[in-house]
């Protein structure tokens, strides 16, 4: 099998290994006389499953299984977008989200079925081009809400926010969770949808500070509750077992691979290679963020100042075996996924034809 260099934003690539591990999982799960497809979810195959997941999740996010409750749900991060506020806000309260893009919009409209929301800070008058600039908080929030990588603008907080003590800081991490160094301690929720950095489509992660869990209202839908969920050992209904299976598996690879600052110092060499082969001809192509410090080194937005080349571009790219290139319709141009598992080398290969292209 000939591997194309995918650029995808989300299911994205994964690593061979992983893969070539969960497809003998899909054969046979070790020496069980069963395929991973087929085992059920209490049984203690799966347990072990599960648990290896969570801790190797914890040990990588550098947070304690004493203070954290580790959640593997279906739903996607949208779900999230719902869950957060239906656990945690209410009609007399307001929430305040940082507004950095159509992922923090989605998720402020539907924080807004619940209660209150204040946009605490904003970078929309600037077509999210770059992150705001500035921000306020109140001592009263339910809680504060940050993006810390819109996947589709192609911008990434590298310091997030300080925010006042005793807020709530809740995180949307789907687009660069263990991508980048960050000290996930200061935030009392993290999620993010595992088919960008974390594994398959399927499973969400939803990690959050067990002191949250005594607020949850007993009234709100039982799925929906993260208390719920705790209480039966996070496995209140199925899990989507396969998905978590193949997140482990990642996980692992992630661990052999020397773990987050390894992949994170592998990550900024690949922004780089792209990010400078795009600044040297300023002529030809156009970084949609206008502020460096605030580019994502997971997704990589770009325009041609020629439109009409386009497609030419694309084509080129294909023969190259490169796919995924196309930019999201909002934004347009082209955007380059470089999650954990994209190597090294893809981002040479871009890098080179940026350059190529570019003397035509
Ligand atoms: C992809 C994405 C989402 C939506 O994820 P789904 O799993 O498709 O619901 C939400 N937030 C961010 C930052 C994303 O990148």
């Amino acid at each position: 099998m000939k591997r194309i260099y995918n650029f995808n934003s989300g299911p994205a690539v994964l690593p061979v290994e992983v893969l070539e591990e969960a497809s003998r999982g899909v054969l046979e799960l070790g020496r069980s006389g069963v395929s991973i497809l087929e085992i059920g979810h209490r049984g203690k195959d799966y347990e072990a499953i599960h648990q290896d997941a969570r801790d190797r999740l914890l040990r990588l996010m550098n947070l304690s299984e004493l203070d954290y409750e580790v959640l593997f749900l279906g739903g996607g991060a949208s779900m999230q977008f719902a869950m957060v506020p239906l656990n945690f806000l209410s009609s007399d309260r307001t929430a305040e989200y940082l507004h950095t893009g159509e992922w923090s919009g989605k998720a402020m409209a539907e924080a807004r079925k619940f209660g209150g929301v204040r946009v605490a800070g904003s970078s929309e008058a600037d077509r999210f081009d770059r992150l705001p600039m500035e921000w306020k908080f109140s001592p009263d929030a339910a809680y504060v809400h940050i993006t810390t990588n819109n996947t589709i603008e192609g911008t990434q907080w590298k310091d997030t926010p300080e925010v006042p003590a005793g807020v709530a800081y809740f995180a949307d991490a789907s687009s660069d969770i263990l991508g980048v160094e960050r000290d996930y301690s200061r935030f009392d929720l993290i999620y993010a949808g595992a088919q960008k950095n974390l594994g398959p489509a399927g499973v969400t992660v939803v990690v959050l500070k067990k002191s949250l869990l005594p607020k949850i209202p007993s009234t709100i839908p039982s799925i929906w509750s993260y208390a719920v969920h705790s209480k039966a050992g996070a496995l209140y209904n199925t899990p989507p077992v396969f998905a978590v299976y193949v997140m482990g598996l990642n996980l692992k690879w992630l661990e052999s691979q020397g773990g987050v600052s390894e992949v994170v110092q592998r990550n900024s060499r690949k922004a780089a290679l792209v990010y400078e082969a795009l600044d040297a001809f300023p002529g030809v192509y156009e970084p949609t963020v206008k502020v460096k410090e605030h580019r994502s080194a997971m997704n990589i937005t770009f325009r041609l100042l020629d439109t009409n080349r386009e497609a030419d571009f694309l084509s080129g790219a294909q023969a190259l075996g490169m796919d995924g290139l196309k930019g999201h319709r909002s934004v347009g141009g082209f955007r380059a996924s470089l999650y954990n598992a994209f190597p090294e080398e893809g981002a040479q290969v871009l890098a080179d034809y940026l350059r190529r292209f570019a003397g035509r």
